[in-house]
């Protein structure tokens, strides 16, 4: 079977660390390659992504923490990433992060690149570096062929794999794998599945970070209105399919949005025969 990984964020509150205990042991049974947390993203913060990722790793298992960059220093990350070492962890995921709106200082790192060449620069082969991709293109890019480039040379700063923003669209992936293959990178780039619960949380999440839903499958969603175990069903269908074809089509494997649920993931890594 090819590999597997799942993503979460860090819970807020003691019930929801409970709740991800249980997802994860649920999750686990899959074998995943690693579990990722999330840094800053939605208000979570540095020290949650750390406590969820030891609580992982104490568990015997593999975390790989997510770091963003922008408005930090290369101090901070440094006092950062050295206790990631010091607990032993080995993989980090490297991004540049959304500056806050209202927030002006972008501070020592502008792009994820800058990020991936300051962790081999400091820390060799220590990490094993992933780094984001956009098969539909980052919404703030200017062109595909600027995002393409600018994926590339982040690569090139040293990223030993890539996961994709999440999407509909199988042609836009193999596409995306072809063009960078083409300038050069041979890294496994492992497409992000999102499993469907919910239309307007979807609509929302996908209108932020430029993914976008074809119209058959809006379409479709919005005819269930509020029939939320309708959109589950269909969802899971929609999305096992979509699995099914980016790994039957070379995909490396599949990295899963978990959103701290294991129900949908669990359904879909059972259907495809994990
Ligand atoms: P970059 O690779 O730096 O690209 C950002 C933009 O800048 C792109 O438009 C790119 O084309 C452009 N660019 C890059 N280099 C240059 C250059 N040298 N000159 C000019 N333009 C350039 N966010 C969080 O806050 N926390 C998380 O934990 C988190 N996890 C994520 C996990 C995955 C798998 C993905 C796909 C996204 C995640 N994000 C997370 C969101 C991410 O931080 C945002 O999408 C962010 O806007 C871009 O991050 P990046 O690392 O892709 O940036």
């Amino acid at each position: 079977m090819k590999p597997i990984s799942f993503e979460f964020f860090p819970p807020k509150s003691e019930e929801g660390a409970a709740k991800l205990r249980t997802t994860r042991r649920q999750l686990a049974q899959f074998k995943p390659e690693y579990f990722s947390v999330t840094f800053g993203a939605g208000g979570s913060t540095q020290e949650g992504t750390l406590k969820a990722v030891l609580e992982i790793q104490q568990e015997g298992l593999h975390a790989a923490p997510h770091l963003s960059c922008i408005g930090s220093t290369r101090e901070k990350i440094r006092t950062i990433v050295d206790e990631y070492k010091s607990h032993g962890i080995r993989h980090i995921v490297a991004l540049r992060g959304d500056i806050p709106s209202g927030a002006g200082d972008v501070g020592e790192f502008r792009y994820a690149n800058e990020l991936v060449s300051f962790l081999r620069e400091e820390y060799g082969d220590w990490f094993h570096i992933g780094v984001a991709a956009y098969p539909e293109f980052h919404p703030q890019a200017p062109s595909a062929e600027a995002d393409m480039r600018n994926f590339v040379n982040k690569v090139k700063a040293g990223a030993d794999t890539a996961i994709t923003q999440y999407f509909f669209n199988a042609d836009a992936y193999f596409r995306f794998v072809d063009d960078v293959t083409a300038r050069g990178v041979t890294i496994p780039v492992f497409p992000g599945i999102m499993p469907i619960q919910n239309f307007s949380q979807l609509a929302r999440f996908s209108d932020m970070c430029g993914t976008e839903i074809p119209r058959w499958l809006r379409l479709r969603l919005q005819s269930f209105g509020d029939d939320a175990a309708s959109i589950r069903a269909f969802g899971l269908d929609v999305m096992t399919d979509l699995s099914d074809r980016l790994l039957a089509g070379g995909a490396p494997g599949l990295h899963f949005y978990t959103l701290n649920a294991a129900g949908a993931v669990s359904t879909i890594c059972q259907r495809l025969g994990y």
